[in-house]
């Protein structure tokens, strides 16, 4: 298959895909995942949170018999939701940052708190976690995991990483630029 087949392909399957971005297929991603299955490197059986409906709609774009969802990549269940026991956090911000729909919110040294429209339910955030403080729990009946939605968020939250990993690159280069011009003046 050509690039550019292979590519649109991939679009096509990743538009299948609930873009949580959870990595539980094995991926660092739901773009990733889907490139893998066009490339024919993974089966379609890889994603807990889309389930059956995912497998469904994957076998019917690929001419595929749908499988069962893999156990080794987890299992399908209710939606659920990050919650922050208020009490214990401690406001460190470590969970901020892996959030790949941006549904944190607070500032260091200040509690943190999670939109719970906007959580998908990934679970990115609980390892960083230095004192356990979040939750899973179950998402309330009105909840809905909009894969359009999510997938906008998560290219704003590139975007804003790249630009700031791109304002430390600089402000790095411009304190070294000013220790050696110091030095030279010694
Ligand atoms: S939502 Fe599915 S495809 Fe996307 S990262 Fe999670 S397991 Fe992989
Ligand atoms: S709050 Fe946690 S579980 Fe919810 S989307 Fe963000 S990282 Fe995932
Ligand atoms: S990582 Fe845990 S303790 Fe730190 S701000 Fe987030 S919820 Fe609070």
């Amino acid at each position: 298959m050509s690039g550019a087949r292979a590519d649109a392909l991939a679009a096509d399957i990743d538009a299948r895909l609930p873009q949580t971005q959870c990595t539980r297929c094995g991926y660092a991603g739901c773009a990733p995942y889907a490139a893998a299955i066009a490339a024919g490197e993974a089966g379609i059986d890889r994603c807990p949170p889309g389930g059956a409906a995912t497998i469904a709609a994957l076998a019917q774009l690929l001419g595929r018999t749908p499988l069962p969802l893999n156990p080794a990549c987890g299992t399908e269940g209710p939606p659920r939701v990050a919650v922050i026991d208020e009490a214990r956090c401690i406001g460190c911000a470590k969970c901020l940052a892996p959030c790949p729909v941006d549904a944190i919110v607070g500032a260091p040294k200040h509690l943190h708190a999670v939109l719970e429209e906007r959580c998908t339910g990934c679970e990115l955030c609980l390892p960083p976690c230095p004192v356990d403080c979040i939750e899973m729990q179950p998402a309330p009946p009105s909840h809905r995991n909009d894969p359009g939605l999510n997938r906008t968020r998560y290219a704003a939250h590139r975007a804003r990483a790249a630009r700031l990993a791109q304002e430390r690159t600089q402000a790095i280069a411009a304190k070294k630029a000013l220790a050696g011009r110091t030095a030279a003046t010694r």
